[in-house]
């Protein structure tokens, strides 16, 4: 055990040295003077559990508080607070649980009586499935198939948006609900035993429940909101101050569908299960009022293609430039190690912190596993040809945008592919088309590209390989 892990064990009663407004929901905030006990060492020993006199738990930084029975022999403390120790965010990661999205094959959408008929064809008792109601817009069926017969069952919301079958009990989405009734019939014809799975994608429900649960409710009254930074897809996006740091605000606008509510909040939950120094952290998501906020570390320079634009040949260096490149790679190399694809890697979804340190953002399209159908949005010139044509998103797919972003980054922001129309560019690619070297690209940067260019995904390098040519270079000083 080294000295740092041994420092307070747990019991021993501490005193705030400084005042700690606390920097993530985790966190316990404490005033100067405040006495503190350590409930737990934390996997980072520089972190600590600890409990308030006042009852409250979270985490504490060691640098900011001393042991209570050295208190009154120790000099006042010098009057400006240190930095809270960093922190190592797998132990951090430890606190906060995983918020899962959850797939919801049985629910069929907007579909009529007749085809939930045909669907439930040939029956079996417990055969089931869920279809948006015809009769009252907004709420659900369920159809369940019993004796021959097909009984329908009116799901009503509340006030709350929870879901109830029989007007009694109420469930926080239809994933619980339809749980529920695997385990028992109550008070429905049969349990619900097999469900008739959507051809297609499926939809997917992410519990505002487990986010509080799993420690990522920030409270609205925490938030303060300064000035707003840019527009995103589902809303703008501000400057905010929590507890003493800037943080940027994702807002969800007001009058949203379900399907664009759980989008935004699937980027919430695929954050949570990620945590690496240049990928955009999650701080929480504030959820007690509407719209809903994500909250997310602040990236002070914005998103990079707007940086490479406005600052140019002028600002930028080349040892920017390959800093750049290695910073987006390393948080790529991380998410191939977790087996996520990203699907949007450009550099629109690159974001610069003040300190210049690039962090890939925009988890809104990443999943885990491969499978995606609605190509409608997928930005074409940079996504790979087997993922436009076949729908084959790999982090092989994400290495072909990789290529595009590098050659984005070297010409300083360029849209790709200048001189050809939009509508060709499959065409274009397909026969072998690749770009050429923006003006003054280093030869190893653009054969990285040719590399992330092959047409057979298994051709290219992967990123931990793409790291390793990254690191050889050297840009001249
Ligand atoms: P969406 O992907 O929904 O379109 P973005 O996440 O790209 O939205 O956000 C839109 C814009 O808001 C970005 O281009 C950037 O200028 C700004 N922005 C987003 N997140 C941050 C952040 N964490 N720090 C600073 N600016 C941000
Ligand atoms: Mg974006």
């Amino acid at each position: 055990m080294t000295d740092k892990e041994s420092r307070f064990p747990p019991g021993t009663t501490c005193v705030g040295k400084y005042d700690f407004p606390g920097r993530a929901p985790h966190d316990l905030p404490f005033r100067k003077g405040d006495s503190l006990i350590i409930i737990k060492v934390s996997k980072d020993p520089n972190w600590y559990k600890a409990r308030h006199s006042n009852g409250t738990e979270g985490m504490i930084p060691y640098n900011y508080v001393m042991e209570k029975s050295n208190s009154s022999h120790i000099s006042n403390p010098s009057p400006v607070p240190p930095t809270p120790c960093s922190r190592d965010e797998s132990a951090v990661m430890e606190k906060r649980g995983v918020v899962k999205l959850h797939t919801m094959p049985w629910f069929h959408g907007d579909i009529t009586r007749a085809d939930s008929e045909a669907l439930l064809t040939p029956p079996k008792d417990g055969l089931f499935l869920v279809r948006e109601s015809q009769a009252h817009k907004g709420n659900y069926t369920l159809c369940v198939s019993y004796k021959g017969k097909v009984e329908f069952y009116q799901i009503e919301k509340d006030s709350r948006q929870w879901v109830s079958a029989d007007g009694e009990e109420y469930f926080e989405n239809l994933v619980k609900l339809v749980e529920h009734y695997q385990k028992d019939a109550d008070g429905l014809v049969c349990r619900l035993r097999h469900s008739v799975e959507k051809k297609g994608a499926h939809d997917i429900v992410v519990s505002l429940e487990e986010f509080k649960n799993k420690g990522w409710a920030i409270p609205r009254a925490d938030l303060d909101m300064k000035s707003t930074l840019g527009k995103g897809e589902f809303g703008e996006v501000w400057l905010g101050e929590y507890r003493g740091n800037k943080v940027a605000i994702k807002m969800l606008k007001e009058i949203k569908s379900r399907q664009a509510t759980q989008q935004f909040l699937a980027e919430a939950s695929v954050m949570t299960t990620l945590s690496h120094t240049n990928l955009v952290g999650l701080i929480g998501v504030s959820l007690d009022e509407s719209p809903i906020y994500l909250v997310t570390e602040f990236m002070g320079k914005g998103a990079l293609e707007q940086y490479l634009r406005t600052r140019g040949r002028s600002v930028i260096t080349k040892q920017n430039q390959i800093d750049f490149a290695r910073n987006v790679c390393n948080g790529m190399v991380y998410l191939e190690s977790k087996n996520f694809v990203h699907r949007d890697l450009a550099s629109r979804n690159v974001l610069l912190s003040d300190e210049l340190v690039a962090k890939v953002s925009d988890f809104g399209l990443a999943r885990e596993g491969v499978t995606r159908s609605d190509s409608q949005k997928l930005p074409v010139k940079w996504t790979a040809p087997e993922a436009l044509k076949e729908n084959k998103f790999s982090n092989k797919s994400d290495v072909w945008s990789f290529g595009i972003f590098l050659w984005e980054l070297y010409s300083y922001g360029r849209v790709p592919y200048p001189r050809v129309p939009a509508n060709d560019i499959m065409q274009f690619v397909e026969r072998g088309y690749r770009m050429d070297p923006p003006d003054g690209c280093p030869p190893v940067i653009y054969q990285i590209m040719k590399d992330c260019w092959q047409a057979d995904p298994n051709a290219r390098p992967n990123f931990t390989r793409i790291m390793k040519s990254l690191e050889k270079e050297v840009p001249p000083s």
